[in-house]
């Protein structure tokens, strides 16, 4: 295994995958928790995910599945879980009162050079670190769920944060894998999340307006959209649908302009269209308790496929 510790805090759905993710990566793992048979119960589902990765053959890295556990060990005591840690990657519930313990704990702890990364989906660096004393080393890692699958990180810096901090970050996540992007400065929502926003945002609006069902707007995405949205981008999609971007803004600039002119307001993502767009994704028997878990599953397999055929084009 490569020197030095991967420390995760928080051993929930997202410290799991990010355990994962970086053991396939050769890289030592303490897996720490306040809760003691939180961090059994994690160890205990990181193995069996394992071993039916490894028997579907959607094992990441080039390690076996017994070698990859053989890296991860469980923590309850925070200084110990500390020792020798050369990145710590929070994942605690999305809580500004229990990130700024837990950031100031570590902060007490940690030695100068490790970089200490925050899951957070939409804090913001500065209300987390600000005063750490590591500031310098302090930056968010946003993954996606499931990060095992989706590899897609946002590095998001403090104001005070290194630049060493960023690409040191931007390396490790490489490393094992993932697909960092930088962000320059913070701005609410980061930029997953502003975009997906701007997404169900309308598809509230069309479902609300009467155009079109919540099963039809989603296939829209599924079926057109997202078929290219998982290789391409919004920008280069535009420069291909034209001879160049500034072609494409020449061509349909104005038209574009006159259909956003009527986007509405800010849904309320309340009362009926809620109620409305829930139903529609509820199958109709009730025998089925488990409709969720399954549609999770089907996701996480379709995913794992996407990513093999990404990589083999
Ligand atoms: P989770 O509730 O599944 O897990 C949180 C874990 O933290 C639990 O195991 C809990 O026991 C532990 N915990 C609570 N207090 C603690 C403490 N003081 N010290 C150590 N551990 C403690 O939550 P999650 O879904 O894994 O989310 C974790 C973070 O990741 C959040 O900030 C969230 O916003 C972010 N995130 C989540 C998703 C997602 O889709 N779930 C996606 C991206 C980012």
């Amino acid at each position: 295994p490569k020197e030095g510790s991967i420390v995760i805090i928080g051993s929930g759905l997202i410290g799991r995958s990010w355990a994962m993710v970086f053991a396939s990566g050769g890289f030592k793992v303490r897996l720490y928790d306040i809760v003691k048979e939180q961090v059994t119960a994690a160890l205990q589902d990181i193995r069996k995910q394992m071993e039916e990765l490894q028997k579907s053959g959607m094992l990441r890295g080039n390690l076996s599945s017994e070698e990859q556990i053989s890296l991860i060990s469980g923590f309850t005591e925070l200084k110990l879980a500390l020792e020798g840690a050369i990145f710590i990657q929070e994942c605690v519930p999305e809580n500004l009162e229990l990130k700024l313990k837990i950031f100031s704990d570590i902060d007490r702890y940690v030695n100068d050079s490790a970089i200490i990364s925050s899951s957070t989906s939409c804090l913001s660096p500065t209300k987390m670190f600000n005063g750490l004393r590591h500031v310098k080393n302090c930056i968010v890692a946003h993954p996606v769920n499931p990060p095992y699958y989706v590899p897609l990180v946002e590095l998001v810096p403090h104001p005070q944060t290194e630049q060493v901090t960023v690409e040191k970050t931007y390396t490790l996540m490489k490393k094992i894998g993932q697909s960092p992007v930088k962000l320059m400065k913070e701005t609410d929502g980061f930029v997953l999340n502003r975009l997906q926003y701007a997404v169900i945002s309308e598809a509230w609006r069309l479902v609300q307006d009467g155009v079109i069902s919540p099963r039809d707007v989603d296939t829209v995405m599924s079926e057109g959209l997202g078929m290219r949205y998982a290789f391409l981008g919004p920008l280069e999609t535009a420069h291909l649908n034209a001879e160049g971007f500034k072609s494409y803004c020449e061509r349909y600039g104005e038209g574009i302009r006159r259909v956003l002119a009527t986007f509405g307001p800010v849904p309320t993502f309340s009362g009926e269209v809620a109620e409305k767009i829930d139903q529609a994704f509820w199958e109709e028997q009730t025998d089925k308790p488990d409709q969720l878990k399954t549609r999770r599953e089907w996701r996480d397999a379709c995913l794992s496929h996407l990513a093999k055929l990404k990589k083999e084009t």
